[in-house]
């Protein structure tokens, strides 16, 4: 097994290479860096975050790679061929799309993602689970952003590839992203190894939302120290920064609340602020914030600051959150 691995990595090594290639000096990866160019990235950070092309071949990798005296079936392994279906043969999984390795956090390759340059669907396309790759332990970003992270003593957390890398092409050197899935607590995990205050900055549309409430619990009950940047009209880092720059950026963040400031304001605004009705449904709602919350000491702050928001006495909303906890009504 320990060999399958070490062949593993010198596989997505090489992928690497051949893919990075391509998009630098290959004719076939001219369109790939038209692409970079029109969304802005600099020759640079394109390298610096290792970017590739995969060419519109059925069999670039394929013929290469066996050629180079892996076999098919070791590439099949490890997500970068498919088997065709029925017939005899392999063919590449990423054709015609720029390519974005995944680093692991000693950045070393270790998965990729592709995305069409167009409209076409999916999207993006990434490699599958595999001996090397696990998505719910990995951070795309993490292997360049570490060192920023530690020095600013901020982690910023993002959706998605362009996120990070607009981030970075910005000066916004701290960035890491999950890549669309909902943080797990393993990623939360390895993020609080490099600094305990985390920024979430999700997309700002419905999923992103979503996203943004799963992870901001989940790094609460780790002790982080979490802030949220709800981002208007469905927009996401890239865009804002393509729009409206770094420093517009950084003015919005300082202002971001805390997650728990940001689950308030979200709580108020559905229910209104006055009704006895009300008061007692945000209370409800927010109960799992508050009791995530693992110091004692800042959990009773917590709960301070929102009993003076809602106007209740703070021995009532704990009185409500001990029989919450214990499964009351
Ligand atoms: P872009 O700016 O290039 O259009 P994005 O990052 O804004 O892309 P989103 O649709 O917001 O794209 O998705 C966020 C992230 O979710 C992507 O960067 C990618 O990691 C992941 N993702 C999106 N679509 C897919 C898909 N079809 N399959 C796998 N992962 C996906
Ligand atoms: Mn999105
Ligand atoms: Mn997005
Ligand atoms: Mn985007």
């Amino acid at each position: 097994a320990r060999r399958m691995i070490e062949k593993g990595r010198a596989l997505h090594k090489r992928t690497a290479e051949l893919f990075l290639q391509c998009l630098r000096e290959d004719p076939q990866g001219r369109q790939g860096r038209e692409y970079l160019h029109k969304r802005g990235v600099s020759d640079q950070v394109a390298v610096a975050f290792g970017l590739g092309f995969a060419p519109l071949q059925w069999e670039f990798l394929t013929k290469q790679l066996v050629q180079e005296g892996y076999s098919p079936e070791e590439l099949e392994r490890f997500g970068l061929v498919v088997r065709r279906a029925g017939g005899e043969g392999y063919y590449d999984r990423f054709r015609n799309r720029l390519i974005f390795p995944i680093f692991d956090n000693q950045g070393r390759p270790i998965a990729f993602g592709g995305r069409v340059l167009g409209d076409e669907m999916p999207k993006y396309l990434n490699s599958p689970e595999t001996p090397l790759y696990k998505k719910g332990q990995q951070l795309y970003g993490l292997h360049v952003a570490g060192p920023s992270i530690r020095e600013k003593g901020l982690a910023i957390l993002v959706e998605g590839y362009m996120d990070v890398i607009a981030c970075h092409q910005h000066g916004i050197t701290q960035a890491v992203a999950t890549l669309g899935t909902a943080l797990t607590a393993e990623q939360g995990r390895l993020l609080l190894r490099y600094s305990s205050s985390i920024l979430i900055l999700y997309d700002g549309d419905r999923a992103g939302i979503a996203a943004t409430e799963k992870a901001g619990l989940i790094l609460t009950s780790m002790g982080a120290r979490v802030q949220v940047l709800q981002l208007q009209d469905g927009m996401d880092p890239d865009d804002f920064l393509q729009s409206q720059g770094a420093e517009q950026l950084w003015k919005v963040i300082d202002k971001a609340p805390s997650y728990f400031e940001y689950r308030y304001e979200q709580v108020r605004q559905r229910h209104g602020p006055t009704s006895i009705q009300s008061k007692v449904a945000s209370i409800r709602e927010l109960a799992p914030d508050l009791l995530a919350i693992p110091s004692a000491v800042e959990q009773e702050a917590t709960v301070q600051w929102l009993a003076r928001q809602v106007g209740l006495s703070e021995s009532s909303i704990v009185e409500e959150l001990r029989s919450l906890s214990q499964g009351g009504p």
